[in-house]
C-alpha cells in the first residue's frame, strides 16, 4: 500500500481474461439459472467445447458431482428462488469488477456485499476455487483460456512483482524476504480479502506480493477499506491505484516512555484517515519504531552514523558542521531512495530526529 505495484499490461490482460470467464459463469448462474441439473451442454453453449471440457472435469455428472459442481447447483437453486435479487447481485458484481477504473470517481463504492450478505457463502463456494486453480502448479492453461502469454499462475504473478519490487515489500517498506518454495516469491495478498469479496478473488488489480509479516501476521483478513463504501475507499491507499509513500509524512520523535528511544509517527495531511488505516492495518508505527530503535545503540546514537563518520574522518576530531553535513547527506540519500532501498522512509525520519535533537550528543560520543 506504500509503493506502487502493478502487473505489466500483458499479464494484467491475461489474468483479466480468466477473470471475465469466471464472471461469465457467475452471471449465467445468477441471471439465467438452469432449471435442470447443470449439464455439459449448458457449458458448451456458454463457453465452447474446449473450455466446457475444462469446467466439466471440475463439475462432473450429477451422480458424481464435485464440491465445486455442488456449489454451482446450490447457487443456481438460490438464484431460481430469489430471481430478482440474483439479477441485482449480478449487476453488483459487474459494477465492482470495474473498481480499478472507478477508484478515483467521486462517490465510488463497492456494491457487494452491501445488502447481499446472505449470498456471501454460496457465491464464495463458486468464486473462490478459481483462486485455488490459479495457485496450482499449472494455473490456467494458455490454450484453454486463450491467453496471449504463457499459462497464468500465482507463481508467475509473484515472480513478476518480485522483478519490479527491488526486494522491498510494497506494503511496509521492509525487506520482501527470501523467495519461498510455495509461491516462488513470498505471500500473495488479496487487497480486498477473498473471504468477504470472493468475486474479486482473482481480479488482476486485487493480487499483490507482500512480505510474510504483512500478509500472515498483520493484514490477514483485515480490510483497510472497511466495508468498501465511499468512506472506506476514500480512507485507504491501494497498491496500484493510490500508493501511500508520496502522500504520507513521517516523523521520528522521542518516545514518551523511553528518553533514549524514538517513536515513529505517520500522517497524511490531505486525508488523515488514510494514514490511520495504514498504521492500524499493518501496525506500522510499532514495527517501524522497533526497527529504528534496534539500529540505535544504548546511548541513543545511530550506529551507522558513528561508523560512517569514523570512516570519513579517519581519526580527526569531529565538528558540528561536519556531522550535520554527514547527516544531511544520509537523509537526502534515504529520501531519494524511497521505494528503491528497503526501510528508507523510516531511516530518513530517524536521521532527521538525530540531527535535530541529538547533534551535540552525537559529537560528544564520537570524541
Ligand atoms: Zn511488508
Amino acid at each position: 500500500m506504500l509503493h506502487k505495484r502493478e502487473l505489466p499490461d500483458s499479464e494484467f490482460e491475461d489474468l483479466n481474461k480468466v477473470y471475465r470467464i469466471k464472471r461469465k459463469l457467475l452471471y449465467w448462474l445468477l441471471r439465467t439459472p438452469p432449471t435442470e441439473p447443470i449439464s455439459k451442454k449448458n457449458l458448451e453453449d456458454l463457453f465452447g467445447k474446449k473450455l466446457a471440457s475444462w469446467f466439466w472435469r471440475r463439475i462432473r455428472q450429477p451422480s458424481e458431482r464435485t464440491q465445486f459442481g455442488q456449489a454451482l447447483d446450490t447457487l443456481a437453486a438460490k438464484a431460481l428462488s430469489a430471481n430478482t435479487e440474483a439479477k441485482q447481485l449480478a449487476s453488483a458484481i459487474r459494477h465492482d469488477a470495474q473498481f480499478h477504473k472507478k477508484w478515483h470517481s467521486p462517490g465510488f463504492e463497492l456494491k457487494f456485499p452491501g445488502t447481499f450478505t446472505e449470498w456471501i457463502d454460496p457465491l464464495k463456494a463458486v468464486a473462490e476455487p478459481f483462486y485455488d486453480w490459479l495457485a496450482s502448479e499449472i494455473g490456467f492453461a494458455k490454450d484453454v483460456f486463450g491467453l496471449t502469454g504463457d499459462n497464468m499462475s500465482r507463481s508467475k504473478i509473484m515472480q513478476l512483482y518480485r522483478s519490479q519490487s527491488r526486494r522491498i515489500c510494497g506494503y511496509c517498506d521492509g525487506p520482501l524476504g527470501e523467495i519461498g518454495t510455495k509461491a516462488d516469491a513470498n505471500d500473495c495478498d488479496h487487497f480486498f480479502p477473498k473471504s468477504k469479496w470472493p468475486h474479486l478473488a482473482i481480479h488482476p488489480a486485487n493480487l499483490f506480493a507482500t512480505c510474510m509479516g504483512c500478509n500472515e501476521t498483520w493484514k490477514l483478513d483485515n480490510a483497510p477499506m472497511g466495508n468498501a463504501d465511499e468512506a472506506g475507499i476514500r480512507g485507504t491507499y491501494h497498491p496500484s491505484l493510490l500508493p501511500g509513500s508520496s502522500l504520507i509524512s513521517v516523523d521520528a520523535k522521542q518516545s514518551p516512555k523511553h528518553p533514549m528511544r524514538v517513536s515513529i509517527e505517520i500522517r497524511d495531511e490531505e486525508v488523515p484517515t488514510r494514514a490511520k488505516t495504514l498504521v492500524e492495518t499493518l501496525d506500522l508505527e510499532a514495527r517501524w519504531s522497533n526497527d529504528v530503535n534496534e539500529e540505535m545503540d544504548g546511548k541513543g546514537v545511530s550506529v551507522f552514523v558513528a561508523k560512517a563518520f569514523q570512516l570519513k574522518s579517519r581519526g580527526q576530531s569531529p565538528d558540528e558542521a561536519e556531522i550535520g553535513e554527514l547527516l544531511d547527506g544520509s537523509i537526502s540519500w534515504a529520501r531519494e531512495n524511497i521505494g528503491k532501498e528497503e526501510r528508507s522512509i523510516r531511516q530518513a525520519a530517524a536521521l532527521q530526529y538525530q540531527k535535530d535533537c541529538h547533534l551535540a550528543q552525537i559529537i560528544q560520543e564520537l570524541l
